[in-house]
């Protein structure tokens, strides 16, 4: 009998089809339904099989009828006819060589027939021993140019961005979850302290029996690549290119397991001293009592990070402060913030833009996804006319928005604040005239150009910006996308002490490619008593999601709940960010 391929073996299978059919070029969105396809069956709660039996696949959301019949093939058969045809048109090892840029189907088909290279080691090898230059179309030059782009793409896979890193621990945890060996299990590692990025994605779960549940995740179909194997813990590449650790602990050594994995290696070392101060040795397997200690002969196990910390008599720390900045000696002194702001205290999504500019949903679909999530209020921003190729909104339309505003207004409970996101121009003025400035409910005023000035101009700029009468919210403040753009040259220190005394506030942005400003810069903000705005800088209903990112990047900064504006209730917001 044939072994019945579960939603990830089949979720793989379109997967591949997707990219196979990307690669053939001229198929477009057919690729693109194949990759939702795969994400739909991969994120599925029912079983396949009932869905296929009770005809009910195409109900699902993202799965069509062609997709449909696909999955009903894999699953009966547990081959697809159509991904097979695929592979036979294309050269093997397609996928990953064309990866590597430069490469496109013409040429890894002539460096298969040359040299027989179906992945990109062997490529490697081949470029290093000189073999390309002898290939047709290939040359010196081109050899060069691909090692580099090698060990170039290399370094470029080595951050996953934190909200990629969260959604594929969720993933991986579920599928975990599946085996009876399976307790508890949490992310861990640089994600779990809502860093922006990670080197790679940690997981850690308890289990019955470690090596089986080693095991099980090995057959996690995402996983292309193990380069390192034990009883305990395994590290491989996924099919998308990153790479994940994922330890299988005692249920007794869970917690000590946890906290190793989640780290900074800076708190552990701090912790391991406080934990010498007791006599005790604490290793990620939990502390082992040294054995001349008169004071303990046996510790007790650490199931739980809370009980060892409160081992080494100290409050629970909150993993976004595990950087040693304070928090070893605050917690010892039980002293560490109780009301660090958290995302259910966020009552009102700020920093929305729907289809008048660059948003991809309308103000009624924004709003009745701010209302399912439980928001109070949601202010409406799109950009200012200056940003024309964000589509920004000129008066006249504006005009309308405003219209359609009142009317949605009438058949929900969610206030819809009237706002902009007005271009911070280069002079440092904002964009619309003031007459129209002052009739906004709220202004987040950004920058869209014009990055690239010196450090005095742009202090200068911004400076002139926040010193504008009307009260607005410095929208993702320093410009950065994370791995892409560097925040802009200015002396924020300076800018800061402005905005003090000022009528403004400082965005966190929830964007994950954006989440400006960064904590250092939070924290100096702090220290001026400015206030913030956690925002969710949405072009989509999904993006609505981006708050908990924001609360992470908030949370690294030690931020109050009572220094978050949109903590506040709908008149109190309205009051403090109203622009006049
Ligand atoms: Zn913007
Ligand atoms: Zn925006």
């Amino acid at each position: 009998m044939k072994a019945v391929p579960d939603k990830f073996a089949i979720a793989a299978a379109l997967q591949e089809i997707g990219a196979l059919l990307e690669l053939k070029g001229g198929e477009y969105f057919k690729a693109r339904a194949y990759k939702r396809g795969a994400r739909a069956i991969s994120e599925l709660s029912e079983d396949p099989g009932k869905l296929i039996k009770e005809n009910r696949l195409t109900f699902v959301s993202g799965i069509g009828y062609a997709i449909a019949k696909q999955i009903e093939e894999l699953f009966t058969t547990g081959k697809s006819s159509f991904l097979e045809k695929l592979r036979d048109e294309l050269p093997a090892g397609i996928v990953e060589l064309s990866r590597v840029p430069g490469l496109n189907i013409r040429k890894v088909e002539r460096l298969q027939e040359a040299l027989g290279i179906t992945t990109v080691e062997q490529l490697k090898a081949a470029a290093q021993a000189g073999q390309l230059r002898e290939i047709k179309g290939f040359g010196a030059r081109t050899e060069q140019r691909i090692l580099e782009a090698i060990e170039a793409s290399k370094k470029r896979q080595a951050r996953v961005h934190i909200h990629y890193a969260l959604r594929a621990a969720e993933r991986i945890l579920d599928y975990l979850a599946t085996s009876r060996e399976y307790i508890e299990g949490e992310v861990a590692g640089s994600a779990r302290r809502a860093k922006e990025t990670a080197s790679r994605i940690v997981m850690v779960a308890s289990a019955k029996r470690q090596s089986a549940l080693i095991d099980h995740f090995l057959r996690f179909p995402l996983v292309v690549k193990i380069h390192e194997k034990t009883n305990e813990r395994c590290f491989v590449r996924l099919s998308e290119g990153y790479e994940a650790i994922v330890i299988a602990a005692k249920p007794e050594e869970y917690g000590a397991q946890l906290l190793y994995a989640t780290g900074s290696a800076a708190h552990l070392k701090r912790l391991e001293e406080v934990a010498a101060k007791y006599r005790l040795k604490l290793t990620n397997r939990g502390f082992n009592p040294e054995t001349k200690s008169k004071l303990s002969r046996r510790a007790p196990p650490v199931k739980t990070e809370t009980q060892t910390y409160k081992q080494l008599g100290m409050q629970y720390v909150p993993p976004e402060l595990r950087e040693d900045q304070g928090e070893i000696q605050a917690a010892l002194k039980n002293d560490l913030p109780e009301d660090l702001i958290t995302t259910t205290d966020i009552r009102g999504m700020v920093h929305c833009h729907t289809t008048y500019s660059d948003g991809k949903h309308s103000v009624e679909q924004m709003v009745g996804a701010a209302e399912s999530m439980g928001m109070k209020y949601m202010t409406i921003t799109d950009h200012s006319p200056t940003a024309f190729y964000a589509g920004g909104v000129k008066i006249d339309e504006l005009q309308r928005q405003w219209e359609e505003i009142d009317r949605v207004q009438e058949q929900t409970k969610v206030k819809i604040l009237k706002g902009t996101e007005s271009d911070i121009l280069a002079d440092g003025s904002l964009d619309y005239p003031d007459w129209v400035l002052e009739q906004f409910d709220v202004i987040v005023a950004s920058i869209h150009s014009r990055y690239k000035m010196n450090e005095d101009q742009m202090t200068r700029r911004i400076v002139n910006a926040m010193r504008q009468p009307v009260f607005k919210i410095w929208g993702h403040a320093l410009g950065r996308l994370i791995e892409r753009r560097p925040p802009f040259d200015c002396r924020v220190e300076k800018i800061l002490d402005v905005i003090a005394e000022s009528r403004a506030a400082v965005e966190i942005n929830g964007d994950p490619y954006r989440l400006d400003m960064e904590p250092r810069w939070l924290r100096e903000a702090r220290k001026r008593k400015i206030k913030f705005v956690i925002s969710v800088d949405a072009h989509s209903m999904g993006a609505l999601n981006n708050v908990k990112y924001g609360v992470g990047i908030a949370r690294r900064a030690w931020i109050r709940r009572k220094e978050v504006l949109n903590t506040l209730g709908v008149k109190a917001f309205q009051k403090a960010v109203r622009p006049v």
